[in-house]
């Protein structure tokens, strides 16, 4: 059944944390605003779950300095700040499985693999200072950086076999992919839009070093209260029609809203499957055909205490093994709980998610008592979450740009269509893919949409 209702005058589609800050601000400037959410809850890819009382984030939830939006809009809801644990020491573990200490962000991998690793950093870093995070296609280079992958770039670098593996871990880190995947041209756009490798990469002083109290999915919630009835969950967008006097939204349901404008606020695989009417630009479609994301499974594993503390470990570890990728201390700031964090990323994601949730929750405690001791095995809750199989996001952390993608189709990244407004954390030149990203998308949408309205 079809129902039609009266209308708003915009319309924001995701209620992630772009969708949200960018409602938010718009009805601040008086606007009538309705924002659909398919999802029966908000908060995106800040998803969060109550686990022995306390809310532990399923997605994002580190911040870090020069993120200078998701510290203000945290500050004016009243959420507190805490450092991320640090003290103690890290851990490796090297491909044959041999677990060693280490402190700081130099892993200990021998003096020929470390200094092959801090020449490939430095020259990254380097390249990364060369791209425009604004017009990233645009550069002298752009072209040849864009026309190879992230991977080439590693064989052609890296001399250490050692190195080489290192680096293919450490992108599955940061992207949760598989450098061959990624176009080099935007891997060096992403660490042009955080700043630098250092501030991707480190706790303290990177983009790991805060949490939020009560999460990130927090920040969502409160944001959500503000909005009160004007979000609409379980609506999933299937269709936006335009003409020259405003847009018609329909969800799944059939239900219909008219509004002057409407924001796409979104993941890109996302806005795709949107049935757009008239058709996109064939330019635009064809990016938006072209943006993957990354794969992540985060498990979320909650013990009595942090007692790898009393180890003297940060809980902070690498595995050149797998199938973990990296884990973090994530305990509640009280530390009245142990709470470790893990991810799975990239194909080693794609191969555990063919096994049964059996032999997931074994393969990952085995990974989790080599790194941290026998009592690691043994948890009091284990949550898992595959964001590849959620529906709504298809994937994690973000979408990335495979080669070729930024310079034949960049021009189309952010320009709006007609009535219609792209938000979300794919389209911050700052912070791109992350919370703050989409905090300043938010921002950046609702903005333009009021310049628009003056029209
Ligand atoms: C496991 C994980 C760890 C991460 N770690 C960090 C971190 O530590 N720090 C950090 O800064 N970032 C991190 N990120 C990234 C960060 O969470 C995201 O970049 C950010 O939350 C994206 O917000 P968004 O609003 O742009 O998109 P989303 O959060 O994806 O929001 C989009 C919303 O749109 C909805 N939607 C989709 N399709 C439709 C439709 N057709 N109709 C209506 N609604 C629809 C979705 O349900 C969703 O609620 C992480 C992400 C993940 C998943």
């Amino acid at each position: 059944m079809s129902h039609h209702n009266p209308g708003v005058d915009v319309i924001v589609i995701g209620a992630g944390m772009a969708g949200l800050v960018c409602a938010e601000r718009l009805r601040r400037r008086g606007y009538d605003v309705l924002l659909a959410e398919a999802r029966d809850q908000v908060g995106g890819r800040t998803a969060g779950i109550e686990v022995d009382g306390e809310t532990v984030d399923l997605g994002g939830q580190f911040i870090g300095p020069g993120q200078d939006r998701i510290y203000a809009l945290a500050a004016e809801l009243g959420v507190a700040i805490f450092p991320t644990h640090t003290a103690g020491a890290n851990v490796l573990e090297t491909e044959t499985g041999r677990v060693r200490r280490f402190r700081g962000m130099a892993p200990k991998l021998g003096p020929l693999t470390l200094l092959d690793v801090a020449r490939a950093q430095s020259r990254l870093g380097r390249l990364a200072r060369t791209v425009d995070a604004e017009t990233p296609w645009c550069g002298p280079n752009a072209a040849a950086l864009d026309g190879q992958t992230l991977q080439s770039w590693i064989d052609r670098t890296v001399k250490t076999q050692g190195g080489r593996r290192f680096l293919v871990c450490a992108c599955r880190a940061i992207w949760a992919c598989e450098p061959s995947e990624l176009s080099l041209l935007h891997a060096l756009f992403y660490i042009k839009a955080a700043g630098s490798l250092a501030a991707v990469t480190d706790v303290e002083g990177g983009a790991q070093q805060d949490r939020l109290d009560g999460g990130a999915y927090g920040v969502a919630t409160r944001l959500a209260e503000r909005l009160g009835a004007a979000i609409r969950l379980n609506a999933p967008v299937q269709r936006i029609e335009q003409n020259d006097s405003g847009v018609v939204v329909t969800v799944k349901d059939g239900t219909t809203w008219h509004a002057r404008h409407v924001v796409v606020a979104v993941p890109p695989p996302l806005a795709a499957r949107i049935a757009f009417h008239p058709p996109l630009p064939a330019a635009r479609d064809n990016l938006l055909q072209r943006l993957p994301m990354g794969n992540v499974i985060k498990y979320v594993v909650g013990y009595p205490a942090p007692f790898w503390r009393q180890a003297g470990l940060s809980g902070a570890a690498l595995s050149l093994r797998g199938p973990i990728a990296l884990t973090v201390d994530s305990s509640p700031r009280s530390g009245r709980r142990g709470v470790l964090i893990a991810f799975v990323n990239g194909t080693p994601a794609r191969d555990l998610a063919t096994r049964s949730p059996e032999d997931r929750r074994t393969t990952l405690l085995d990974s989790l008592g080599r790194l941290f001791g026998p009592q690691a095995a043994t948890p009091v809750s284990f949550v898992e979450r595959n964001w590849n199989e959620e529906a709504f996001t298809r994937g994690a952390y973000s979408a990335l740009f495979p080669p070729g993608a930024w310079t034949q189709l960049g021009s189309t990244w952010r320009a709006p269509v007609g009535r219609i407004h792209w938000a979300g954390a794919e389209t911050s030149p700052r912070w791109y893919g992350y919370i703050d990203g989409a905090v300043r998308s938010g921002e950046a949408a609702a903005d333009a949409v009021a310049r628009a309205e003056l029209h």
